[in-house]
């Protein structure tokens, strides 16, 4: 899976795609050749990433097996690197929002990762 070679393909007004072309900035948390993790532009908490597929996947329903395979298999690393970023993490959200109904407002795949801290009172 690792050794995975993605052919990307890119959607015309898509921000995730020109995030991954660098037409958009971004803060980049990690890279390989599979996925792009860089930080949510509007912080749930401190630390709130993206993970996405380096291709235009619209949504769950849209992944072959093995991207899906590759994608996900790296959320684990991903979320141990933010979660070992900062010591007054103690937990994290994993969210992945699918289709307009589940709140997805940006149609090119992502997981979220939301760091939770102790001192925070909105969430128990
Ligand atoms: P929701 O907006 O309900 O969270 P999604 O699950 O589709 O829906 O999440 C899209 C996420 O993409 C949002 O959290 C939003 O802040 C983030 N976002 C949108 N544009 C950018 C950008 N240019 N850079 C980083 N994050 C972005």
């Amino acid at each position: 899976m690792d050794q995975m070679t993605l052919e990307p393909h890119y959607a015309d007004d898509c921000v995730f795609c020109k995030i991954l072309t660098g037409e958009i900035p971004s803060y980049t948390v990690y890279e390989d050749n599979i996925v792009k993790a860089f930080l949510d532009i509007s912080q749930g908490t401190p630390g709130h990433t993206l993970v996405i597929p380096k291709t235009h996947v619209k949504d769950i329903f849209a992944y072959d097996a093995d991207l899906a395979a590759a994608v996900f298999s790296r959320i684990p690393k991903i979320a141990r690197a933010v979660k070992d970023s900062d010591p007054a993490i103690k937990g994290m959200n994993i969210l992945n929002n699918n289709g307009q109904v589940a709140y997805q407002s940006v149609f090119h795949s992502h997981i979220h990762l939301v760091p939770r801290y102790t001192d925070q009172d909105d969430f128990k």
